[in-house]
């Protein structure tokens, strides 16, 4: 028997083609779509503006299965962390982050991922494979009717959980479509986060695909220091990442602007040397309004040989940037004691890369 189409899977554009192929009129895409992101329907034959005849076709050839919740934790600070199965044994992790003004959903676009950052606990996991599109949004849904539950809601998604988004495009821009889409999660584009290591051409193609906003994991303001942290450095250098950040933020009708990530590592990228580099690379390349850096506290995991940078050290960097003209936050911790802080995230992943090899 065939296997049924996950219509989770859907963008706006994707399901009027589905239903011209069953011969049915373009309406019903609306119709479903709020279906499933308005009134948080996932059956058929729930779907009462659908005649019999439909919700039978849809139930025969198509799912609305979310995937399946292994556990979920609740931290002091209000931080939910969701371990998701994928099959084969197979788990990602999706993490909620609630701040004052806000709620933040950061989702994974890989089972692991391949780039192995030295300081990353994904990085160390190793990668399986790419989440399809339906996994991607499932992990919303997933949250969204949890978080209804205690009234809370999401109102920021950024790709900061396991995986590189920009090595898994097609699955990522469409997730991408579906969070933007008034007919579904309808956040707008500065709500919704892409976070990259800097993959150079994926990175330009992005720039005029998906009007979404975008974080680089830079942690390291020169291509030797770089090439240690972010190995994916070695095949595209700082020059040309900081080249395709330009163009993506020249791309596209309105203005854009960049996060830039810098994890602070203790005597690794945190000297006022450092500092200062960092510093004259972005205001060589940028103007004050489209780069801004965010700090994170390295967050250790047990394979780890690095350690955090003390508070002092982390005040004195953010303060010579500051001072060149360079709006600078340092992000505060959250989700620690249930191991759901930025780049703990480690699922449980069977690894399928050659870096395997050799490795524990
Ligand atoms: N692969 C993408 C998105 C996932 S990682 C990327 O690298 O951007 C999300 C963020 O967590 C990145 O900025 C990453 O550098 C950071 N991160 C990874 N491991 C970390 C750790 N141990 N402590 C703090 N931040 C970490
Ligand atoms: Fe992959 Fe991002 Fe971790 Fe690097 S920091 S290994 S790109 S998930």
């Amino acid at each position: 028997m065939l296997e049924k189409q996950n219509l989770l899977g859907l963008t706006q554009s994707k399901f009027k083609d589905f239903f011209s192929d069953l011969s049915e009129k373009p309406f019903r895409t609306k119709q479903i779509m709020q279906w499933i992101y308005h009134q948080g329907v996932y059956n058929f034959g729930d779907m009462h503006n659908f005649s019999k005849a439909l919700r039978d076709k849809l139930d025969s050839i198509a799912s609305l299965d979310l995937p399946e919740v292994i556990s979920t934790n609740n931290s002091k600070d209000g931080v939910v962390k969701w371990v998701i199965k994928l099959g084969e044994n197979n788990h990602i992790e999706t993490v909620y982050i609630p701040q004052k003004e806000r709620g933040t959903l950061c989702i994974s676009s890989q089972v692991g991922c391949s780039l192995a950052c030295t300081f990353c606990s994904t990085g160390h996991q190793g990668f399986n494979r790419n989440l399809k599109t339906h996994e991607i949004i499932g992990q919303v849904l997933v949250a969204k009717n949890y978080l209804a539950q205690e009234n809370k809601r999401i109102s920021n998604v950024v790709f900061m959980g396991m995986g590189e988004p920009l090595l898994n495009e097609s699955p990522v821009y469409d997730a991408c479509q579906i969070l933007l889409d008034d007919w579904a999660f309808g956040l707008s584009r500065r709500r919704v986060t892409v976070s990259s290591s800097g993959i150079v051409p994926a990175l330009l193609r992005m720039s005029d695909t998906v009007p979404v906003s975008l974080a680089i994991s830079l942690h390291a303001p020169e291509d030797e220091l770089r090439d240690i942290l972010v190995p994916i450095n070695k095949k595209y250098p700082i020059k040309e990442l900081m080249k395709a950040c330009h163009y993506y933020l020249n791309a596209g009708s309105q203005e854009r602007h960049i996060l830039f990530e810098y994890v602070m590592l203790e005597n690794v990228n945190d000297s006022v040397e450092n500092a200062k580099t960092l510093s004259k690379l972005l205001n060589f390349w940028f103007d004050r309004e489209s780069a801004k850096v965010n700090l994170i506290p390295f967050n250790p995991f047990p394979e780890t040989q690095y350690k955090t940078s003390n508070n002092k050290s982390i005040d004195k960097f953010q303060d010579i940037l500051h001072r060149s003209g360079i709006r600078t936050t340092t992000r505060r911790t959250r989700g620690d004691d249930v191991d759901a802080a930025c780049g703990q995230l480690a699922g449980k992943v069977i690894d399928k890369s050659r870096r395997n090899v050799g490795r524990n």
